[in-house]
């Protein structure tokens, strides 16, 4: 009896590694060889205009009455006077004041326009004294360019226009309109710059094939078990949703407590929701990122990979031991204020706090909602939406040809870089033009390393002059790959 039920075991066993073993060897790589391209000899003038373009310190603030209007007014006299063949043959329209939208007439009106868009607004410098050359003085050292705007996102304005006046300078021609979109609030929402100007191209029936936006780079040493440098281009991105947690109870003397208090009620609330998130998985972008670079991983990781319908629970486990890895396989929960109580021996009425979410695609604010309901369990916290909200933004196709032209240009100026969908876990500039555009893509040919992350919205923002150059090489090769 126990022979034969042993005997059942190793076969079972035997079929399961056979079942594995297949789906491994079967998992083949989706990354597509291309010819790279000849490196095309670009001016070392550029660094000057990049650097140019940081002095202006065109920030954004949630309270816009402190902004710099001059700064914004300056950049763009600046850009148009820099760009002089992309001025007098794309028009820049300016909208909301000081976004800018160029538009490159095609040749064939069938053909399907494309969108290029970036913005010209930069988050604060906090503590200038700390960074190694000031924020805004677009110091040129060392083969880096310094300052605010150097990886986000005026790199990304100043070389799309780059490429263009090298295009215009060639005598180039586009099949395809190509439009350009520099918008002047991203980094506090977008809705005068992105909105508006998504707003106008709609009004004039504009629909791209595709729109590219920042979001994602190239990535270095931050794909666990992937030596090789990985390009991420994200399309979809998470949806926005903060709630405000409102507790009303009993007020009073401290020496004569309730049993329970406001800050006390709400309190607990607020924990139950960190300790029980929404469930985490992996949603349609994800899926696809692990399909990409699965097959480029080592043995035990490819077959882990090939084999998800055995081995998810262990990947999301290390994907979760992450604030990165965990902002990927779930909706996440994130208690930024808490407001209560005046005096220490004061009990207050009042308590409050706001829980702010970002939405896997596939999920819904209104699930996130009854989620928050159900987890506190408590009429007596009451809850609303807070500030503004969106959805997560369809995912776009990542077969479809303009997804191609992306990555065939990806893997012309850099060969031997991995590519892969992905998706983008903040908000950029380019969910306001779902409208308009059949696919958001974001992308900006940057490699970044683990210590570069820090220095997006922090201290000491750089790019080395090389990876400008190929920046600027990225979007001539992609403006051509979009009209062969
Ligand atoms: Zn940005």
């Amino acid at each position: 009896m126990l022979g034969k039920l042993l005997k059942i075991i190793g076969i079972l066993l035997l079929a399961l590694v056979s079942v594995l073993m297949t789906r491994t060897f079967l998992y083949h790589s989706r990354q597509i060889e291309e010819a790279p391209v000849a490196k095309v000899a670009v001016s070392d003038s550029v660094i000057a205009h990049l650097s140019g373009a940081v002095r202006f310190p065109t920030v954004s603030y949630d309270d816009s009455t402190l902004t710099d209007t001059a700064a914004f007014r300056h950049l763009i006299a600046y850009l148009q006077q820099t760009y002089p063949h992309a001025t007098a043959t794309l028009h820049p329209k300016r909208i909301s004041g000081a976004s800018l939208l160029y538009c490159w007439k095609g040749s064939d009106a069938q053909l399907s326009p494309v969108l290029l868009i970036g913005h010209m607004d930069v988050v604060p410098a906090l503590d200038p004294d700390k960074w190694e050359q000031p924020p805004f003085s677009g110091a040129v050292s060392n083969g880096f360019i310094w300052g605010r705007g150097t990886l986000d996102d005026k790199v990304n304005v100043i070389s799309i226009l780059e490429a263009v006046e090298m295009l215009l300078k060639e005598g180039f021609q586009p099949k395809r309109t190509l439009y350009l979109a520099f918008g002047q609030d991203e980094e506090v929402g977008g809705a005068h710059g992105a909105g508006k100007m998504a707003a106008y191209l709609e009004q004039q029936q504009v629909k791209a094939g595709f729109l590219l936006d920042e979001g994602m780079m190239i990535a270095r040493g931050l794909v666990p078990g992937i030596a090789k440098d990985v390009a991420l281009i994200g399309i979809a991105e998470k949806g926005y949703l903060s709630l405000e947690l409102s507790v009303d109870a009993e007020a009073g003397h401290s020496s004569l407590p309730p049993k329970e208090t406001s800050i006390g009620i709400l309190s607990t609330a607020v924990s139950r929701l960190e300790q029980h998130p929404m469930p985490a998985g992996f949603c349609e972008p994800v899926n696809e990122f692990l399909d990409h670079v699965g097959p480029e991983m080592p043995f035990f990781s490819r077959m882990a990979f090939a084999n998800r319908w055995l081995f998810k629970p262990l990947i999301l486990q290390k994907y979760e031991s992450t604030h990165a890895g965990r902002s990927v396989v779930r909706t996440s929960t994130a208690p930024t204020e808490f407001h209560s109580g005046v005096k220490e021996n004061v009990i207050p009425g009042h308590a409050s706090a706001i829980v702010n979410f970002r939405i896997l695609p596939g999920e819904t604010s209104e699930q996130v909602i009854q989620h928050v309901k159900e987890v506190v369990h408590d009429e007596r916290v009451h809850l609303k939406r807070y500030g503004h909200g969106n959805e997560p933004t369809a995912v776009s196709d990542y077969r479809s040809d303009s997804y191609s032209a992306v990555r065939k240009t990806i893997s012309q100026i850099f060969p031997g870089v991995l590519v892969s969908p992905s998706l983008v876990v903040a908000a950029t500039d380019a969910r306001h033009y779902s409208p308009v555009a059949a696919n958001l893509y974001r992308f900006i040919p940057i490699i970044v390393q683990p210590d570069d992350l820090d220095r997006i919205h922090g201290l000491n923002e750089r790019i080395a002059e090389a990876d400008f150059k190929n920046c600027i090489r990225f979007f001539r090769q992609l403006i051509l790959n979009c009209n062969p």
